[in-house]
């Protein structure tokens, strides 16, 4: 038989995507500000990240990251299990047990390596795990790595969820997986209704808080403080890249939960340990968040503001419940071109397409920040007013 070169085989399937609009390609910028950049010469302003809180550019967390480089270094040398685990890393698991209000903590190189290292060490080829299908790619590549058993139930459809668990009787170990606030849609999970799941089938509930650590909660704890649920999950995961301005990852839970991840968690096991650095900046953040709840309350100012003027401008928008606000578009060209018209007006908002979210439901996933002035966020809604004769064109509204 043919076989095709290998290099035209990446072209063709290259090809192929950029015929369906799915084509993705990475941007070069020069970050000026926890929400500004330069791109191609050009100042823009991003509704776009997930520094929720502007910390990464909050000049205690600067000085941290410094002040560790300085005394430690850049790199950690080593995985946690070998020569890689520093004070800082100590110091920060346990910061972050208790402010999950968890015996204990572990950190991982990366929020997505969490969600892959506790799905594939709790769950085996023997086990289930049953999640909702807008879980973060990490939990579905996780299930998918622990050989269990994936059954998926529609977005927070508890009845389906139910039914799942009914019929899948089996012996092994139960998972039930969800974010806490969906990275693509900003909604919440139904929090009450997990935990009656849980309860009443036997399973363990792992729960994604990526998106709500810093921004939900009395205290910035996260969602399930906000909902004053802390203490049902028995797995808490979340990330130290989002409003905590760093990069990284962790799980929370029982002492011997955390300890079981420590032997079991190949992403923990064999990845080299988190850089100092990035850990200083992130326990420095998290006593941020505790000493200075402006930085939390002007987020929520701005969320607020966001919303309503998008609403008033026609887009249909749901409750306000995470500084995640979604403009639906549908068609991913549609989403490209008002994304492309935005850039050209100094907005930077890409269209999230396929496979992020499913295919005809492509998006401009709007976040905000605390960074954000109140005008950038009425001169972003007049831009995006401004492309009229494209909204138009889009399906909604
Ligand atoms: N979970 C959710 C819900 C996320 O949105 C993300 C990041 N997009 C992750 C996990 C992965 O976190 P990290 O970026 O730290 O790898």
């Amino acid at each position: 038989m043919f076989l095709k070169g290998t290099e035209l085989m990446f072209e063709e399937e290259l090809q192929q995507l950029k015929d369906s609009c799915l084509y993705r390609q990475v941007k070069s910028l020069r970050s000026t500000g926890a929400v500004t950049a330069v791109w191609q010469g050009r100042e823009i302003i991003l509704f776009c990240g997930n520094d929720y809180l502007g910390l990464t550019r909050h000049p205690r967390v600067t000085r941290a990251a410094k002040r560790a480089i300085d005394q430690t270094g850049t790199g950690s040398g080593a995985a946690r299990l070998i020569s890689g685990t520093a004070e800082v890393h100590t110091q920060l698991e346990e910061k972050i047990a208790r402010v999950r209000k968890r015996e204990k903590a572990l950190i991982f190189s990366a929020g997505y390596l969490a969600n892959l290292g506790v799905l594939s060490a709790l769950a085996g080829p023997e086990d289930l795990i049953v999640m909702d299908k807008l879980c973060h790619a990490s939990l579905i590549d996780g299930a998918r790595l622990s050989g269990a058993k994936l059954r998926v139930f529609p977005h927070r459809n508890y009845a389906r969820c139910e039914e799942i668990l009914k019929q899948e009787s089996g012996a092994g170990r139960r998972l039930l997986v969800s974010d806490t606030v969906f990275s693509m849609d900003g909604d919440l999970a139904d929090f009450k209704e997990l935990i009656r799941l849980k309860q009443t089938y036997r399973c363990l509930w792992v729960a994604d808080d990526a998106h709500g650590m810093g921004v939900l909660g009395q205290n910035g704890g996260g969602a399930l403080e906000d909902a004053g649920v802390e203490k049902e999950a028995d797995v808490i995961t979340g990330t130290l890249s989002k409003a905590l301005g760093s990069i990284g990852g962790f799980a929370a839970g029982s002492a011997s939960l955390i300890d079981y991840l420590v032997n079991r968690a190949r992403p923990f096991i064999f990845a080299t340990a988190p850089a100092p650095s990035a850990c200083a900046a992130a326990l420095e953040a998290l006593d941020i968040i505790e000493e200075e709840p402006e930085h939390r309350m002007m987020l929520w100012r701005n969320i607020q503001r966001m919303h309503e003027k998008l609403k008033a401008s026609g887009w249909p928008m749901d409750l306000i419940q995470s500084p995640i606000l979604p403009l639906m578009i549908g068609k991913e060209g549609d989403a490209l071109a008002l994304s492309e018209s935005l850039l050209g007006l100094g907005y930077f908002v890409p269209a999230i397409r396929y496979p992020t979210v499913a295919k005809g439901k492509a998006r401009l996933r709007v976040t905000v920040s605390a960074a954000h002035t109140p005008d950038q966020i009425e001169a972003f809604v007049e831009a995006l007013n401004g492309l009229k004769t494209q909204l138009a064109e889009a399906p909604q509204p």
